[in-house]
């Protein structure tokens, strides 16, 4: 599998080359959004890794660009924390899912596999687990037919569980992902959250939707 990649900051472009050959990628890198929009627009990849922020030519607007010449190759953005308003753009822009500054490479390759496993038509813009539904575009969260209100940190919270039915989560990975590196790793916070998200969702005790592994974490369970 062929996939280009378009980032500016060198050691991101480096372990993200490394980690992607080591998986049987194929890795073209761009340094720049000029290069970058030329080769996407000239060549044929099965995937484009895209950074936001970038010298020439933006992410945002290489994207836009691409789709307005019926372009549909699978594109992956890479935000960072602060990008909420360029994720949001982008996703309705046609991009089929992002990632978060700092991510595991694993994280990349798992997206990598889902958007090429999903081809053309179907874009990743609804997560759906029960009668639970999570709307990446419009952040939306419907439980039960209801509205549900959470935080930025809730919404990230279910979000990260529930793009991975079934896969369990321990909270150190939780935290590192949801709150980011610096942290305490005594901290309830990821149990804390756990509860009040069962809350919202009108969860009851006996509902295992957000399964607890004793021990280890929490996962979402597989419809
Ligand atoms: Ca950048």
């Amino acid at each position: 599998m062929k996939v280009l990649l378009v980032e500016d900051e060198k050691k991101i472009a480096d372990f993200v080359c490394r980690g992607l050959e080591e998986q049987g990628f194929q890795v073209e890198h761009c340094g720049d959004g000029n290069s970058g929009y030329e080769r996407a627009a000239s060549q044929q990849y099965d995937a484009v890794v895209l950074d936001i922020m970038l010298p020439g030519r933006d992410g945002l607007s290489i994207l836009k660009n691409l789709r307005k010449q019926k372009n549909s190759v699978p594109v992956i953005l890479l935000t960072a924390r602060s990008e909420l308003d360029e994720r949001v753009e982008g996703l309705n822009l046609g991009a089929d899912d992002y990632l978060t500054k700092p991510f595991y490479v694993e994280e990349l390759v798992a997206r990598l596999h889902a958007v090429l496993r999903r081809g053309e038509g179907e874009r990743l813009s609804i997560l759906q687990v029960a009668d639970v539904t999570v709307n990446l575009i419009t952040r939306e969260v419907m439980s039960a037919g209801d509205a549900v209100h959470l935080t930025a940190k809730e919404f990230r919270l279910l979000e990260y569980l529930m793009r991975s039915p079934g896969r369990v989560y321990s909270r150190t990975q939780i935290l590192e992902h949801v709150w980011g590196y610096d942290f305490d790793p005594e901290t309830n916070l990821v149990d804390v959250h756990i509860q009040r998200l069962r809350k919202k969702l009108g969860l009851s005790r006996e509902d295992t939707l957000i399964e607890t592994i004793r021990g280890v974490g929490y996962r979402v369970r597989k419809d």
